[in-house]
C-alpha cells in the first residue's frame, strides 16, 4: 500500500504532498483528529486535485467514504471530484471497476443541508416532506404575500417581488440588520424599512405554512438546527472529515456551519484563491478565507502553492498583472515552466458581429491544428452576450453546448409536470397546486384558490382534495385529476409514478401547445433522468437545488463521439479549464459593467476578469468590440454603446499582448486613378443663365 501510494503521490509538488498528508502519516483516525488545514492558491496551481488526491489517501489509508462529507460549488464538480479520488483510491488500494469508492455525502451546502433537514425534521419540528423554492418560484411567493398585504397597490411605489427577495435573501446570507443591508446595498429602498419587516415575516409564515423552504432556508435551517449543542454533536459526530473546495466563494451562513461542524477544526480542509472571489453579489464574502487560519479553537494549517501547472508563462503574466492592480492586496505570484513564445491576443473588432465571427474563424482554425472543440471555450459575462455567437456558430455548423443560460427547468412544460409533482409530495404547496390545477380546462384561479384554502383548512389535505366539488364544465378533467394525484400519492411507485404523470399530462400538453410534439420530447427526457434518482423526493429535491444547466446535461443519447465548443458564463467556468480560452467584450461596459459602482463592486469585477483569463492552458484570446450591446432596466431600454478597452489592461500592460485588428484594415493604394469625367449634365444647363 505505501508503495502505491508514494507512487500515485509521486507527481505532487512539496507543497501540494505537504497539504494531503497533513495529518495523514498513518491513519486516517489520525487526520481526523488533526488541526484543521487550509491550502490558499493562485488559479492553476492543483487546489482541487490536492483536494482530491487528500480524498483519495484518506480513503486508501482506512476511511469511510460514507463519513467524509465533501462540499463543492456545483453537483457536477462534486460528482467529478468523487470520480477522481475514487479512482485514484481504487489503483492504490489495488482495487478495479465496480469496486471504486463512492463518496454519498459529496454535494453543495444546499443539498447537503437539505438531506440533513429531512434526516432531523422530527425533532427540529419540521414536516420531512417540506418542498424547495428555487429562485423563481420564491419571487412568485413574495410576489403573491406582497399582494395579500396591500403593498403592491400602494401609493408610492413599493420594490418589486424580486427586489424584496433579493433584500430579504441578502438579510439572510450576510447575516446582517435590514437598515445596514438596505444602506449598504439598496439605497433606494431605504424608505421601506419599516415596511419590509412586515412583509418578511408573513412571507417566512407562508413558508412554514405550504411547508416549503427556500434556498436560503436550507443553510439557514441547517446553521439553526447546529445551534442546538445536542443535534451539533449529532450531526458532527456523523463525518471524520469534511473537506470544502473553493472556500471563497462562501457566506457567513456556511462558515458558521463549518464551525459548529467541528468547532476545534478537527479533520477539516479548506481550499481557496482570495484572488476568485466572485460571487460576493450573493452574499459570499472572502474574509471567511482570510479568517479561516483562526477561526477554529485551534490555529490551521496553511498551506500556500505557487507553481502554476495549467498556463502558459505570457498567460499567467497577463494574469498576474491585471491582479497586481488591485486595491484589495493578494500576496501571490504565480509561476510556470510552460514557457512559450506566444502571447496572449488581444483583439479589436468592430462590434459584437465581427467578434462572432472572429471567434468561429479562430475556433476552426485552431481546429485545423490539432485542438478538438471541447478543449476550446467561449467565455463571457452574462448568458445574453453569447447571441450573436451562437447565430454565428449555427450558420457555420459548428455545434456547440451552453452552460450557465436558459436552463431546462425553466420551459412552461417542464414546470407543469414538475408543478404536479412537487403538489402531490407537499399538498400545502400552494404555488405548485396552484399552477397544477389551472391546468385543468373550466379551472380559473377562483376555483384554485377555493380548493388551495380547503385543503389548507384541512387537517388533511389529501381528503379535501378528494371531496372538492369543481364547477360542473369541469368535472371530467377534475375527476381524472383527482383520480392520477391520488394514485401518485399512495399507490404508483418511482419511477413508475413518472409515466402515470406523463400519461395524465400528455392530452393537456397538446392542447395548451402547437409545439406539442417538440415538448413531448423534453418530457420523455425529464421521464428518462427521474429514473436515475432514488424517490421521488430526492428527485424533485436535487432539480430544484442543482437543475441540469446545459443542454449536455440534459439525458439523452450519449454524446460520446461528439465534438462540440463550450459557451460559458465566466462564473459558471469556475474551476475549469480549456487549451484555448476566448473572452468576449472586454471593454469598459462590460468589464467592469457599466452598472456598477463603488470601489468593492469593482475589484470583483478586476477578480472576473482574472478568473476567466486563468481558465486558458494555452491559448488566451480578448476580444474587444468597439461597438458593443447592453441591455439594462434603463428608462431607454436596449443600447448600443462606444465601449474602449477594459480598464483593468491599461496601456503600460499592453507589452504583454499580442495585438490585432479583425478585419485587417484595407491596405492603402499607392497610386489613385482619377475618377473617369463624367458629363455633368445640370452644369451645363446652368451654365446657359451665367
Ligand atoms: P482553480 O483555482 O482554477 O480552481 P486549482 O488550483 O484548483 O485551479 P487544479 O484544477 O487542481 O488547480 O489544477 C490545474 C491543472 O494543473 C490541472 O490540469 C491539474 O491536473 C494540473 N496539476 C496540478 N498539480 C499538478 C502536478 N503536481 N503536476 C502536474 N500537473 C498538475
Ligand atoms: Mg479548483
Amino acid at each position: 500500500l505505501n508503495a502505491r501510494l508514494a507512487q500515485a503521490l509521486a507527481t505532487l509538488n512539496e507543497a501540494q504532498r505537504q497539504a494531503v498528508e497533513h495529518g495523514l502519516a498513518r491513519s486516517a483516525a489520525e487526520a481526523a483528529q488533526a488541526s484543521a488545514l487550509l491550502v490558499i492558491a493562485g488559479a492553476g496551481s492543483g487546489k482541487t486535485s490536492t483536494l482530491a488526491h487528500r480524498v483519495a489517501t484518506l480513503i486508501a489509508r482506512g476511511a469511510d467514504p460514507q463519513r467524509i462529507l465533501l462540499l463543492t460549488f456545483s453537483r457536477r464538480a462534486a460528482q467529478e471530484m468523487s470520480r477522481r479520488a475514487g479512482q485514484v483510491a481504487a489503483r492504490v488500494m489495488g482495487l478495479r471497476g465496480e469496486a471504486v469508492p463512492a463518496l454519498p455525502w459529496a454535494g453543495t451546502f444546499h443539498g447537503v443541508g437539505a438531506r440533513l433537514l429531512r434526516d432531523y425534521a422530527p425533532q427540529i419540528g419540521l414536516d420531512a416532506d417540506f418542498t424547495i423554492h428555487d429562485r423563481g418560484d420564491a419571487e412568485d411567493l413574495m410576489g403573491w404575500v406582497r399582494h395579500e398585504l396591500g403593498l403592491s397597490s400602494s401609493a408610492r411605489r413599493f420594490p418589486l417581488k424580486s427586489t424584496c427577495l433579493s433584500i430579504y435573501s441578502r438579510c439572510v446570507n450576510t447575516q446582517a440588520p435590514l437598515a445596514q443591508v438596505l444602506a449598504h446595498s439598496f439605497p433606494w429602498c431605504a424608505d421601506w424599512v419599516e415596511a419590509l419587516p412586515r412583509l418578511f415575516a408573513a412571507y417566512v409564515e407562508a413558508k412554514a405554512q405550504q411547508n416549503v423552504l427556500d434556498y436560503d432556508d436550507l443553510l439557514l435551517a441547517w446553521a439553526e438546527m447546529m445551534a442546538e449543542p445536542a443535534l451539533a454533536a449529532e450531526v458532527g459526530a456523523r463525518f471524520d472529515h469534511v473537506l470544502v473546495d473553493e472556500y471563497q466563494d462562501t457566506n457567513r451562513l456556511q462558515a458558521r456551519i463549518l464551525l459548529q461542524l467541528r468547532p476545534d477544526g478537527a479533520g477539516v480542509t479548506a481550499v481557496g484563491d482570495d484572488a476568485q472571489s466572485i460571487y460576493s453579489f450573493r452574499g459570499a464574502t472572502v474574509h471567511n478565507i482570510l479568517q479561516f487560519p483562526q477561526q477554529f479553537a485551534r490555529p490551521a494549517q496553511v498551506v500556500a502553492l505557487e507553481r502554476n501547472y495549467r498556463s502558459t508563462q505570457p498567460i499567467l503574466d497577463a494574469s498576474n498583472a491585471v491582479m497586481a492592480h488591485a486595491t484589495e492586496r493578494h500576496a501571490k505570484q504565480l509561476w510556470t515552466d510552460k514557457a512559450s513564445a506566444g502571447k496572449p491576443q488581444l483583439v479589436l473588432v468592430a462590434d459584437e458581429a465581427a467578434q462572432a465571427h472572429w471567434v468561429a474563424d479562430r475556433t476552426l482554425e485552431l481546429r485545423e491544428n490539432g485542438l478538438t472543440l471541447k478543449q476550446q471555450a467561449v467565455l463571457f459575462r452574462t448568458a445574453s452576450h453569447s447571441a450573436a455567437l451562437e447565430l454565428e456558430l449555427v450558420r457555420r455548423n459548428i455545434p456547440f453546448v451552453k452552460f450557465g443560460g436558459l436552463k431546462f427547468l425553466e420551459a412552461t412544460h417542464i414546470k407543469d409536470l414538475l408543478a404536479l409533482l412537487r403538489f402531490v409530495h407537499n399538498p400545502r404547496s400552494r404555488l405548485a397546486g396552484f399552477r397544477a390545477v389551472q391546468l385543468l380546462p373550466g379551472i380559473g384561479p377562483a376555483t384554485a384558490a377555493r380548493l388551495l384554502d380547503a385543503m389548507q383548512a384541512a387537517a388533511d389535505p389529501a381528503a379535501a382534495l378528494q371531496a372538492f366539488e369543481p364547477p360542473a364544465n369541469a368535472q371530467q378533467a377534475w375527476q381524472d385529476f383527482a383520480r392520477v394525484w391520488h394514485a401518485l400519492r399512495h399507490e404508483a411507485g418511482w419511477p413508475a409514478q413518472m409515466e402515470l404523470a406523463q400519461q395524465w399530462y400528455q392530452p393537456h400538453l397538446e392542447r395548451l401547445h402547437e409545439d406539442a410534439m417538440v415538448r413531448a420530447g423534453d418530457i420523455a427526457q425529464l421521464v428518462q433522468l427521474a429514473a436515475g434518482y432514488a424517490s421521488r423526493e430526492r428527485f424533485i429535491t436535487e432539480l430544484t437545488l442543482d437543475p441540469p444547466e446545459s443542454t449536455s446535461d440534459r439525458p439523452g443519447p450519449p454524446l460520446l463521439d461528439e465534438d462540440y465548443l463550450i459557451l460559458s458564463t465566466i462564473h459558471s467556468a469556475k474551476g475549469q479549464e480549456w487549451n484555448a480560452v476566448s473572452v468576449l467584450n472586454v471593454v469598459d461596459g462590460c468589464m467592469p459593467a457599466d452598472v456598477v459602482q463603488g470601489a468593492h463592486e469593482l475589484e470583483e469585477e478586476r477578480r472576473l476578469l482574472y478568473v476567466a483569463m486563468t481558465r486558458a492552458r494555452d491559448h488566451l484570446h480578448l476580444v474587444q468590440p468597439q461597438r458593443f450591446h447592453v441591455t439594462q432596466q434603463t428608462p431607454r431600454g436596449d443600447r448600443h454603446m462606444y465601449a474602449g478597452r477594459t480598464r483593468f489592461i491599461p496601456d503600460a500592460d499592453l507589452g504583454g499582448y499580442e495585438r490585432q485588428t479583425w478585419p485587417p484594415p484595407a491596405p492603402q493604394p499607392v497610386f489613385v486613378p482619377a475618377p473617369p469625367a463624367v458629363m455633368d449634365l445640370r452644369e451645363r444647363l446652368r451654365k446657359a443663365w451665367r
